[in-house]
């Protein structure tokens, strides 16, 4: 197959161009580096069926040749990100989704759609099921990223009725792993960083909240299942059930790393959510997916990937400044393909 991911360079995505390529397929990974790092798909560079194109899904695009399969995961995703690109957020979850079902229809290829368990916002009801239709602010600071996704949602299952596009949904919950950036601000990335520099660990809240993590490696399979599973629309959640509170989370990494951190209080941000959990009957029963790596292994491995990088620790590394989309004139993908 030839798939286009966008947002490859990213975390997520880089590992599904990896697995993809690893499985034979083609890849073409569009991303324009405003959270993402080339680094993170610089060993993939020399594999000639892997095509690299710096752009922004913002803008009209195509890709030469036939595709078969669209995975639409460009988006900022971690909540410092999207605080920071709120328009940018908002424009990729719109007009860059849109712009990457318009590729789909046009080469008559499966779309799926990378949404989030912050569709479910903060849940009332607990765990959270598909047909659970959620409890989202929709003007607090976190909107621009769950009214942007559950938007997204819409207009795909809209070109799914609609115009036949095969559409399918899968609604991530929280996933960490190897790649994700230190200073992302993501609580697994920033405890472990923390926990590796002997800094204190910086709990949000009483830290009584709770989240699910899911290894990366077990997540990219579940998006693979989607890619293929052709004709299921969803939505699926794709997530591992084991239930963590922030605090306990804490206590896990300085169990696993050794480390010998104080544990700090911070003001909790607005809005943060107090509780998710996926149900995944429909993982299970319509992907034959369930998550095989438990939380203590993943974080583990993904602890052992920032030893192994941070020597030193990396400082926040700067972003390049990312074209307003609602000012900036659109540039033709043809000059940025690499
Ligand atoms: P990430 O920030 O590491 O990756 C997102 C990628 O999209 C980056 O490489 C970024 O540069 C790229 N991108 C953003 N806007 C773009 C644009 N306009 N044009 C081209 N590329 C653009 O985040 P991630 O954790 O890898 O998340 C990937 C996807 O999965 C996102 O859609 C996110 O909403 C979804 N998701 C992730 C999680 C998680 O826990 N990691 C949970 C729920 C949903
Ligand atoms: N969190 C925390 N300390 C941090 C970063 C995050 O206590 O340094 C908390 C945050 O308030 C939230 C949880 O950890 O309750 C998960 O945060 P993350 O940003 O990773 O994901 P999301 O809120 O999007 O689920």
């Amino acid at each position: 197959m030839k798939v286009v991911v966008t947002g490859g360079g990213g975390f997520l995505g880089s590992h599904l161009c990896e697995a993809l390529l690893r499985r034979g397929d083609t890849v073409w990974c569009l991303d324009n580096f405003c959270t993402g790092e080339p680094q993170n798909v610089a060993h993939l560079r020399s594999d000639p069926r892997f095509r690299l194109v710096r752009g922004d899904v913002t803008t009209p695009f195509d890709i030469p040749g036939r595709v078969q399969a669209v995975a639409h995961l460009a988006s900022p995703a971690s909540p410092p990100d999207y605080h920071r690109l709120p328009l940018e957020t908002l424009s990729v979850g719109s007009r860059g989704t849109e712009n990457a079902l318009r590729l789909a229809r046009r080469h008559g290829a499966r779309f799926v759609l990378t949404s989030t368990s912050e569709v479910y916002g903060d849940p009332e009801t607990h765990p959270q099921p598909e047909d659970y239709w959620g409890n989202v602010n929709p003007v607090g600071p976190r909107s621009v990223y769950d009214e942007a996704k559950r938007y997204a949602e819409a207009l795909a299952m809209a070109y799914r009725r609609s115009l036949g596009v095969d559409v399918g949904i899968v609604r991530i919950f929280n996933t960490y792993g190897p790649r994700m950036r230190p200073y992302d601000g993501r609580v697994v990335s920033t405890f472990l960083r923390q926990a590796l520099a002997g800094e204190a660990l910086t709990v949000f809240g009483d830290g009584s909240q709770t989240r699910s993590f899911c290894y990366v490696d077990d997540l990219v399979r579940g998006i693979t299942a989607m890619i293929d599973h052709r004709g299921l629309g969803g939505p699926v959640n794709l997530g591992n059930p084991a239930e963590h509170t922030v605090r306990e989370l804490a206590d896990l990494v300085l169990r696993i790393t050794g480390s010998r951190s104080r544990i700090e209080t911070r003001p909790l941000p607005v809005d943060d959510p107090t509780r998710r959990r996926p149900v995944i009957v429909r993982a299970r029963e319509q992907l034959g997916w369930i998550p095989l790596i438990p939380v203590e292994e993943g974080l583990r491995r993904t602890a052992a990937w920032f030893t192994a990088r941070s020597r030193p620790l990396p400082e926040p590394e700067p972003h390049h400044a990312v074209r307003d989309p609602l000012t900036s004139p659109p540039d033709p993908v043809e000059a940025r393909t690499s």
